[in-house]
């Protein structure tokens, strides 16, 4: 019975694929299997009774018995090897790799251990190739990673460079826009300044024929008054003709920011004498002019040629838009930091829907235009006053009169 159990035992000990190897407690090799042999390289029974240092490469060899040292006391299956490779040693010199699992046994009172053993060279190579391939992969990843980050950064500059070209080039139709406005703008003066010559000139160039003929009429020493009416109809008109051209001038030099200005400190009534003196010779019948209060003393810093045109052109527009016998009221305030002037009227005042335009250039009402102007005038006061750092307003009731408010800062910040 016990021989039959012998039997079967070898049988199953020699067909299992694993080499099999069991020591006894001096790690002497007490059985192997022809797997463990083939594997090994020895012919059959060559290892029995040897040392098992044999199958292990010499480097292991101090190692390895302190192991199976250690095992022999625990007595315990386990796999051997865990976290490291182990390597058998061939008979033809060369190591290999191997898996071994431990199972120690107990026979007789006799302790011994069964090795089971596989040679996992080919696993090995695999897994090598494996690793060679992830290697490869990952140095393939990372290299188009760069290759992509590369492309990216190349990107973002072109764009960086776009945006700049796209920049320059809006400035660059921003410019040209602005050129092609100031041209048209200045192309609109000249149509409108042709147009005004042709309509606006006719009259006081009439005017001035008319008056120049019949002064060569009147040769006689006491037609000396009639020659001296002609003469002021002649120097008037001309004068009107001078004020527009000059109005023109000044409508292009705002336009084109050639406009210096001229600062000075002056005293109010100086200035107000020039105006009323001015206005004065352009009066209506029974018109007059109430001159500013307490005004003596007063002084401002500002350009005063640009202050005298504003206060003219607004005294003259309502002298020119009041009918006979009307009064118009030229008042003054000043405080620490400004100065105020209002000029009243009670002319024909401006109708409300023609009130949001009135500073508009060219701009004239409907019940203005039997009267001669250009609309240009308040466009320029307005331009020049805001210039100064100065406003101006107005308020109108049709048939009842106008009030035009300027306002300018004392002291002109240069
Ligand atoms: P112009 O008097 O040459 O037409 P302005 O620019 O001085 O040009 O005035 C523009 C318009 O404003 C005038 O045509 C007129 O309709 C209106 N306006 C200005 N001042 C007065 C005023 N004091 N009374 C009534 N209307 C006025």
């Amino acid at each position: 019975m016990f021989q039959k159990d012998k039997d079967v035992f070898d049988v199953l000990f020699e067909s299992v694929s694993e080499g099999v190897i069991v020591v006894n407690d001096a790690q002497k090799i007490i059985a192997i299997n022809s797997s463990a042999e083939n594997m090994f390289g020895y012919p059959k029974n060559e290892l029995l009774y040897q040392h098992l240092d044999v199958l292990i490469p010499k480097k292991y060899h101090v190692h390895h018995s302190t192991n199976v040292d250690g095992f022999m006391k625990h007595k315990e299956r386990r796999q051997m090897g865990r976290g490291r490779d182990l390597y058998g040693a061939h008979k033809d010199g060369y190591t290999f790799p191997v898996e071994a699992g431990l199972n120690p046994l107990n026979i007789n009172d006799e302790t011994y251990v069964m090795a089971l053993v596989i040679d996992i060279t080919q696993r090995k190579k695999q897994e090598e190739a494996l690793q060679e391939l992830n290697t490869q992969l990952e140095n393939k990843v990372a290299l188009r990673t760069q290759e992509l980050t590369n492309t990216v950064n190349e990107l973002k500059e072109a764009n960086k460079n776009r945006d700049i070209e796209i920049k320059k080039r809006i400035e660059a139709q921003n410019k040209i826009s602005d050129a092609l406005k100031k041209e048209k703008e200045l192309n609109e003066l000249k149509t409108k300044f042709l147009s005004l010559v042709s309509h606006e000139f006719k009259t006081p160039l009439s005017g001035i024929l008319t008056s120049a003929m019949l002064l060569g009429k009147y040769k006689l020493t006491e037609q000396q008054n009639k020659r001296d009416k002609h003469l002021k109809t002649i120097s008037d008109k001309v004068h009107y003709l001078n004020n527009i051209l000059n109005d023109f001038l000044s409508i292009e030099k705002l336009e084109t920011g050639k406009v210096n200005y001229k600062f000075s400190s002056f005293r109010l009534t100086k200035l107000l004498d020039e105006v009323v003196y001015n206005a004065n010779m352009l009066l209506r019948e029974g018109q007059k002019i109430n001159y500013p209060k307490n005004i003596d003393g007063l002084s401002l810093f500002q350009d005063e040629k640009i202050v005298e045109l504003a206060l003219n052109n607004l005294v003259h527009n309502a002298i020119k838009y009041s009918p006979v016998e009307t009064t118009i009221d030229i008042d003054i305030k000043q405080d620490e930091m400004y100065t105020v002037f209002v000029i009243s009227d009670q002319g024909i005042g401006i109708p409300e829907a023609d009130q949001k335009q009135i500073f508009n250039r060219y701009f004239r009402a409907e019940n203005a235009l039997l009267n001669q102007g250009t609309g240009i005038g308040l466009n320029i006061v307005k331009s020049h006053l805001e210039n100064l750092g100065g406003t101006i307003s107005f308020t109108s009731k049709e048939n009842k009169g106008s009030t035009f408010t300027i306002t300018l800062p004392n002291k002109a910040s240069q």
